[in-house]
């Protein structure tokens, strides 16, 4: 059966009774403009249609996520009172799937830790591992990476791995023990693999937007009315009142605070889902159409 199809049995039949995927508990989130609209398919998975694509937004965290106060020095602690984040920023460890009668792609991949969701979420989609055609990594830290093979073969059988050059460059030059989940991660999809520069149009579509900052090579996505931003915030509560702050997390601060800036303003200037591996449930803002 057309995966999409099935999972519009599933979200019609199997969970009638799911409340929408705007719920949230972040202090603040009323100014965040997250996508509430999103469809319910299971907890922790929902879907947002635009345009005739669909997202798929699958939450791997399978406990609450808090970003501590300490991964942003340079907030002050009345600005961190004033949002009600003085215990830490609400979180999410996510990540996507395009669904379409085109293929199935896969953005980032998670923890890979035995209580990761991403794979009963990708059940709860009507998919099984073997469906996901295409997968595009934002960069390479362990929570993005992770899923790709955490038992140590490719946990994905099917899929093209899909890689920025300049974030492999970057990550060749590290010390060998800061590198061993990568060389171990994209060693099982050895054959499979490809690198690309970011004016390069890959399948599907899918349009690189250089977001380097957070790492060197770090990409965010562009398919349709979404674009998808990997790491471009960690703490959103902060970061959407405060752009310029950024999160210890981040290699070059001031360069992912550009990039922070560079993709809200490409979001709203034209009306886009911006879709973020670490934004509060449903991990997209959605701004007005109006732009496009
Ligand atoms: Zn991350």
């Amino acid at each position: 059966m057309n995966p999409f199809r099935k999972l519009q049995f599933l979200t019609l039949c199997a969970f009638p009774l799911m409340a929408g995927c705007g719920a949230s508990s972040t202090p603040s989130a009323g100014q965040l403009p997250l996508a509430t609209d999103a469809d319910s398919v299971a907890p922790g998975v929902c879907t947002l249609t635009r345009d005739g694509y669909t997202l798929a937004w699958v939450q791997d965290n399978a406990q609450p996520r808090l970003m501590e106060r300490s991964l942003f020095p340079a907030a002050s602690d009345s600005v961190m009172q004033d949002l009600g984040l003085t215990d830490g920023v609400p979180s999410t460890v996510s990540t996507f799937v395009l669904l379409g009668d085109g293929g199935t792609a896969l953005f980032d991949t998670g923890l890979g830790l035995p209580d990761s969701r991403l794979q009963a979420g990708i059940q709860a989609l009507g998919l099984s591992p073997a469906d996901v055609d295409h997968i595009f990594l934002t960069h390479f830290h362990g929570d993005h990476i992770g899923g790709l093979a955490p038992a140590g073969k490719a946990a994905f059988p099917r899929a093209q791995l899909h890689v920025p050059q300049r974030e492999y460059d970057a990550w060749q030059a590290m010390p060998p023990e800061q590198r061993a989940q990568v060389e171990q991660a994209l060693a099982a999809y050895e054959g499979r693999i490809s690198f690309f520069q970011p004016a390069d149009t890959l399948p599907l579509g899918v349009q690189p937007v250089e977001a380097a900052g957070h790492t060197p090579g770090h990409t965010a996505y562009r398919v349709g009315p979404f674009l998808i931003a990997g790491d471009f915030m960690h703490g959103a509560a902060l970061q959407y009142a405060h752009p310029d702050i950024s999160a210890t997390y981040d290699m070059d601060a001031a360069a992912a605070a550009r990039a922070r800036r560079a993709l809200l303003s490409l979001a709203r200037g034209q009306g886009l889902v911006l879709a973020g591996m670490h934004l509060p449930a449903p991990a997209m803002f959605s701004f007005p159409a109006s732009g496009r």
